[in-house]
C-alpha cells in the first residue's frame, strides 16, 4: 500500500495495557488489578447514570443530534461561566486538541511545546503534517518562557501549554501565560486544562482580551465520565468560529450528551468528588515522600510524579504490576527513572503505598 511518508518516522500514540491483557501476562484475575495509570476519577457517578436510564427510552436516538449541541452548551456555559458562542462541545479534550491542529497547522508548520507533556499533542500535530519543536522545562518542571518565545518563527502556529502539566503536575504561572500571549498575538496559544478542577486556577477569563487564547477542558477527570468521550473548548468569538469551520459533523453522540447535561448540572457532586481527591493526593505524596529512595513532587493535579533515586524504575513498574498494581512508566527520553500515579480510592492508594514499599525494601 502507498501509505503516508509520515510512517516512516511517526511513533503512534501509545496505547494503555488493557485489563484482560495484564491479567493475561501476569496470571491475574482481572479482578483484583488497580488501575493508576490513567489519571481517570476512582468514582464512579451511578446516580447520573439511574438519571440517565430514565431519559434514554424517549430518546431521539433515529436522529441525529442537534447540530449546534445547543443544550449542552447552555450547560456548560453555566458551568465554566462563559458565553455560549465561546463553547465548542468535542469528542474528549482528545478531539478538541485535533480541531485546534486541523484549523492552524500546514505540512510543514510548527507547534511549540513545554515538555515533556501530554503526548497526543505530538500526535495530532505530526499526522497533520506538522512538526513538534520540544522546550525543554526547566529543572522544577516551570515552563521555560524564554525558550518557548525564541523558538517562534515564521513556520509557527501553535502554541501547547498544560496547566495542571500532565505528567508533571505543576501549573502555570499567570505571568507567563501573559507574557507568552503578549508576545505572541498571531500565534494561537492553547492551554489545555484537563485537569482544571484539582487545581481551581483557570485561564478562560482572559479569552475576553486575547483572541488568540484557547483553552481545551474535559469531563473524563474530575466529573469521572472518561468513557463517555466529552470534552469542550473556550475560546475567543474569533477562534470559536474558525474552529466551528473545522470541527466534525456529529462526533458526540446523544447518550454522552445527556449523561454529559445531567452532570454539569450536578456539578457539586463531582467538586466533592475533587476535595476527596486532593485530600488523598496530599496524604499520599507525604507518605510516599517517608519511603527511601523516593522523592514525590508537588501536584495540583489528580496524580502524582515520583522519582526512584536509586535502582531500576522499569523493574519497579513491573513488579508493581505483577502485583496488580498499574502505574504509569514514563518516557526515559524525558523522565528517566520517574513514574507517574492517579490518585485512587484510599484503599487503593494504602495497598499502592504498602506493595512499594515492601518492593523496594525486600525485592530490589
Ligand atoms: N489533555 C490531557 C493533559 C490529558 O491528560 C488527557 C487525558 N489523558 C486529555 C487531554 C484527553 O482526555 P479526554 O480525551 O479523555 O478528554
Amino acid at each position: 500500500m502507498r501509505v503516508r511518508e509520515l510512517f516512516n518516522y511517526f511513533k503512534p500514540y501509545g496505547f494503555e495495557i488493557p485489563n484482560w491483557r495484564i491479567a493475561e501476562e501476569y496470571g491475574l484475575d482481572p479482578r483484583e488489578i488497580i488501575r493508576m495509570d490513567l489519571n481517570t476519577s476512582p468514582y464512579l457517578p451511578q446516580k447520573w447514570l439511574k438519571n440517565l436510564e430514565s431519559k434514554i427510552p424517549t430518546l431521539k436516538i433515529n436522529q441525529y443530534p442537534d447540530a449546534t449541541y445547543r443544550d449542552l452548551v447552555e450547560e456548560i456555559s453555566s458551568y465554566a461561566r462563559v458565553k455560549a458562542e465561546k463553547i465548542i462541545p468535542t469528542n474528549g479534550g482528545d478531539e478538541a486538541i485535533d480541531i485546534i491542529v486541523k484549523a492552524f497547522i500546514d505540512s510543514g508548520c510548527e507547534a511549540i511545546l513545554s515538555s515533556p507533556t501530554y503526548d497526543y499533542f505530538r500526535v495530532s500535530v505530526e499526522l497533520q503534517g506538522g512538526r513538534v519543536i520540544n522546550i525543554q522545562r526547566r529543572e522544577n518542571f516551570a515552563d521555560n518562557v524564554e525558550a518557548i518565545l525564541s523558538a517562534i518563527n515564521d513556520r509557527t502556529r501553535v502554541i501547547f501549554l498544560c496547566s495542571p502539566n500532565n505528567p508533571t503536575g505543576n501549573t502555570i504561572q499567570y505571568n507567563d501565560v501573559l507574557n507568552i500571549l503578549d508576545k505572541a498575538l498571531d500565534i494561537a496559544v492553547v492551554i489545555d486544562e484537563a485537569y482544571y478542577e484539582y487545581c481551581g486556577k483557570t485561564f478562560i477569563e482572559l479569552t475576553e482580551t486575547y483572541d488568540n487564547l484557547i483553552i481545551v477542558r474535559t469531563l473524563s477527570k474530575a466529573f469521572g465520565l472518561a468513557g463517555a468521550r466529552v470534552g469542550y473548548i473556550v475560546a475567543s468569538r474569533e477562534a470559536a468560529k474558525l474552529l466551528n469551520k473545522v470541527r466534525p459533523p456529529n462526533s458526540l453522540n446523544l447518550i454522552a450528551i445527556e449523561l454529559a447535561k445531567i452532570a454539569l448540572r450536578d456539578y457539586e457532586t463531582a467538586l466533592k468528588n475533587v476535595r476527596k481527591t486532593i485530600k488523598e493526593r496530599e496524604r499520599v505524596r507525604e507518605l510516599l515522600s517517608t519511603i527511601p529512595k523516593i522523592k514525590a513532587y508537588p501536584s495540583e493535579a489528580n496524580f502524582i510524579l515520583f522519582q526512584l533515586l536509586e535502582g531500576d524504575t522499569k523493574l519497579l513498574h513491573r513488579k508493581l504490576m505483577e502485583k496488580g498494581i498499574v502505574i504509569r512508566y514514563l518516557d526515559p527520553s524525558w523522565l528517566q527513572s520517574y513514574l507517574r500515579v492517579t490518585i485512587s480510592l484510599p484503599e487503593h492508594n494504602n495497598r499502592f503505598l504498602k506493595t512499594l514499599e515492601r518492593i523496594l525494601k525486600e525485592e530490589m
